[in-house]
């Protein structure tokens, strides 16, 4: 279906210090409709930090510092995205998100499920350093039960960079977040004109604005200059598990399989007291005899095993090369092993530890 089209693209300088800020009204033509009767749509951004919120540093020549711009100032840096919906802005935090934290997740559940509770939105876009932004997606994923429209967006250049891609992508992340028919898609990840569902999307390239692909399922769909296109009618839901009162989640470590590997990552893991561990096993989720009899022993101590791959697409299935049913492990299917780390550590807090009910989670889409 076509929307509103968008007449400017360049990236303006960032004005404004307001803290936080409700944006305007819009003309009608280019509204989104709000489905509680209001002219447009009313969309809640929740800022997190990242490159998107990021800052030239006198460092190096392209150097600079995550997080340093609210997300209330990106928005009001960007011409006419105000005809989008009615915004407000809030900020959870102003980290990149090689920091992200279990607590920076339990505030954004918080937030988004009192504004849902309270009928305030009808969408949310959440900006987002683009290291974790799968894991975060992934997560919330699993854990939010709602058809509102749940959108992140980052950026892989600064706000103060040169053909900076952030206010495009925001736009973009804007334009999902307030239509109708992102509802009921789950959690979705809007960058460089494509828009991707959270079990699929990855990271794949350290500097590419083109670094977010879907490996074994493609984008669900792209939002460009004139259209919002979703490819397909299925939408993917996640595991809707019970979040605990308060951080942090269960440990679960990721041990990165190689050549010439022992056992002693996997033992240094249960030491510490990984309550679960996810193998970054090589090829389909394997690892040397040591790894995989070390990995057999902390299954048998009640550590969670699964294994997944370090390879960055293709299944893991059961029992090919590992004996997965003798052994007592679970395997992550497309899930990658930063995003099953995420659901094991979910599983775990709900107290399914239990190899074939943890398995049955990894396939529910
Ligand atoms: N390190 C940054 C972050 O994830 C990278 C980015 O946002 O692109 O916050």
């Amino acid at each position: 279906m076509l929307h509103s089209l968008r007449s400017t693209r360049f990236a303006p300088a960032i004005v404004g210090l307001a803290a936080a800020l409700m944006i305007g009204l819009a003309s009608p033509a280019t509204a989104q409709q709000s489905p509680a009767g209001g002219a447009l749509a009313r969309v809640l951004v929740l800022g997190t930090g990242g490159t998107i919120a990021g800052q030239a540093n006198a460092r190096a020549g392209n150097a600079y510092d995550s997080g340093k711009v609210s997300a209330a100032n990106l928005i009001a840096a960007i011409p006419g995205i105000d005809q989008l919906a009615q915004i407000s802005a809030e900020q959870i935090s102003s980290i990149g998100s090689q920091d992200m934290n279990d607590k920076v997740w339990f505030d954004l559940v918080k937030r988004i499920r009192a504004a849902i509770d309270n009928k305030e939105v009808d969408g949310v876009v959440i900006t987002h350093g683009t290291d974790t932004m799968e894991e975060t997606a992934f997560f919330l994923q699993n854990v939010l039960d709602t058809d509102i429209p749940v959108v992140l967006v980052g950026s892989m250049r600064p706000s103060t960079a040169i053909g900076a891609d952030g206010p495009a992508n925001l736009y973009d992340a804007m334009r999902v977040a307030s239509a109708p028919e992102s509802r009921g898609r789950g959690v979705l990840v809007v960058l460089n004109d494509t828009i991707h569902g959270a079990r699929w999307v990855q990271k794949t390239n350290t500097t590419s604005v083109q670094t977010f692909r879907s490996p074994d399922a493609g984008p669900v769909g792209y939002v460009d200059t004139g259209s919002l296109r979703f490819l397909a009618a299925a939408p993917t839901k996640g595991a809707k598990l019970k979040l605990p009162d308060a951080p942090p989640l269960p440990r679960v470590d990721i041990i990165y399989s190689h050549a010439n590997m022992d056992a002693a990552e996997v033992e240094d893991a249960v030491k510490r007291g990984a309550k679960g561990i996810v193998l970054a096993g090589v090829g389909d989720g394997n690892s040397s005899k040591g790894a995989i009899d070390a990995l057999a022993s902390a299954a048998k101590q009640g550590v969670v095993v699964v294994r997944s791959t370090r390879v960055g697409s293709g299944y893991v299935n059961r029992n090919v090369e590992v004996e997965d049913d003798k052994l007592g492990f679970a395997v992550a299917l497309d899930l990658n092993p930063q995003k099953a780390r995420v659901l094991l550590a979910l599983l775990i807090a709900n107290g399914i530890t239990d190899p074939k009910a943890v398995q049955q989670a990894y396939a529910q889409p």
